[in-house]
């Protein structure tokens, strides 16, 4: 089933997401909901969050781009970052944050302890975009945006944008909720 995606300023992209303490039919169903989601909105990444459920669970898929056909689809869950290496400036996006993008500096390689979609315990390091993606969908377990961490001139740029996505006026081929409306369903 396709999701709409929460988008700024949405309340539920700014809370700390839960730990999940396992893999039942219901999250089963979440996680195949989610790339189907992702992939209608020709993303790479996506955090439960994203879709109104504020669980540590996110999926990846960066099987589209050449140099990484060959990884899986990736079902991370309750992820924790070990350690890290280097550091590189890259430009981000956000299904969250349409039509922004911005350079962002982070670590290079991750080494990372996480569940996978049976709910078991992997240790893997990760470098180029897989680092990327992973560590930007993690922020979004922590209520933490790309845009948080763009340089201070940088977020001025795009100031305008983002109040423009915050009062709704954003154009998406995908569905999304509208921030307004999602407070008020909240309430409801
Ligand atoms: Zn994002």
């Amino acid at each position: 089933m396709i999701l709409p995606i929460n988008i700024y300023s949405d309340d539920i992209l700014r809370l700390k997401a839960k730990p999940l303490k396992g893999v039942d039919s219901e999250i089963e169903e979440l996680i195949a909901s989610m790339f189907e989601s992702m992939h209608n909105a020709s993303g790479i990444g996506l955090a439960a969050p994203q879709v109104g459920r504020s669980v540590r669970l996110l999926v990846l898929d960066l099987s589209y781009i050449t140099e990484y056909e060959h990884e899986k689809p990736m079902v991370v869950i309750n992820p924790y970052i070990i350690s890290v290496k280097g550091s590189c400036d890259i430009e981000e996006g956000c299904l969250s944050v349409p039509g922004v993008l911005g350079y962002i500096e982070r670590p290079s390689v991750i080494t990372l302890k996480y569940r996978d979609e049976h709910f078991e315990e992997r240790t893997r390091e990760f470098s180029g975009m897989l680092a990327r993606a992973l560590q930007h969908e993690i922020d979004h377990l922590d209520g933490t945006l790309f845009v948080d961490r763009m340089e201070k001139r940088d977020r001025k740029k795009i100031k305008k944008e983002l109040d423009a996505i915050a009062s709704g006026t954003v154009n998406t081929e995908y569905p999304v909720v509208a921030p307004k409306l999602a407070k008020v369903s909240k309430q409801a």
